[in-house]
């Protein structure tokens, strides 16, 4: 079992950062693996990427598992995503690190070929569609520092980040009342 960790949110600029591929699976790299999907499950959420925890290494986790069925933990260690498929609307899709639970209609591809390393170090390759390949999408944008909300276009992102910047001043409000009133 891993421990939860902190997740990395919106405009924080270590979402924005290109991460560096994994040279060796290490206990750290184990360790962190465990933690991601503890941190994941715990949100809950159904995939995370490194940068989310604040780490800058090519690592993702998710689980494709329809609700009620057994979890399906996946890792993958720098993952090769190309685009195999037609373009696909990808309904309301959120993200652990975008605040509010935003969520927006992005534009995905319906399938994908997938190459990576499992935690065993073994590379496999997978032709993945449908929902898992969407994730699969999502995640692996977090590693160059995309996220959703840099693929919905620019009128509905303007009106997103209004609403970030009143979120962020009503958080500080609170912040401040909250350390007026300990001290
Ligand atoms: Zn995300």
């Amino acid at each position: 079992m891993g421990t939860q960790r902190e997740i990395v949110i919106y405009p924080d600029e270590r979402l924005s950062k290109v991460c560096a591929p994994v040279t060796e699976i290490t206990d750290e790299i184990r360790e962190l693996a465990d933690d991601m999907l503890e941190t994941m499950y715990k949100a809950p959420g159904v995939g995370l990427a490194a940068p989310q925890v604040g780490v800058h290494l090519q690592m993702v986790v998710y689980d494709p598992s329809e609700k009620d069925e057994e979890r399906q933990p996946r890792v993958l260690i720098n993952p090769e995503v190309t685009l195999t498929g037609e373009p696909v609307v990808s309904r309301q899709e959120g993200c652990l690190s975008v605040p509010f639970g935003y969520r927006a209609d992005v534009e995905r591809s319906s399938s994908i070929h997938l190459k990576a390393m499992g935690l065993d170090g073994v590379v496999f390759e997978r032709d993945i569609e449908g929902f898992e390949a969407i994730i699969v999408q999502h995640e692996t944008d977090h590693l160059k520092g995309i996220l959703f909300i840099d693929r919905i276009g620019r009128l509905r992102r303007t009106l997103f980040d209004g609403k970030v910047k009143k979120w962020l001043k009503k958080k500080q409000q609170e912040e401040k009342h909250q350390a007026q009133q300990h001290s």
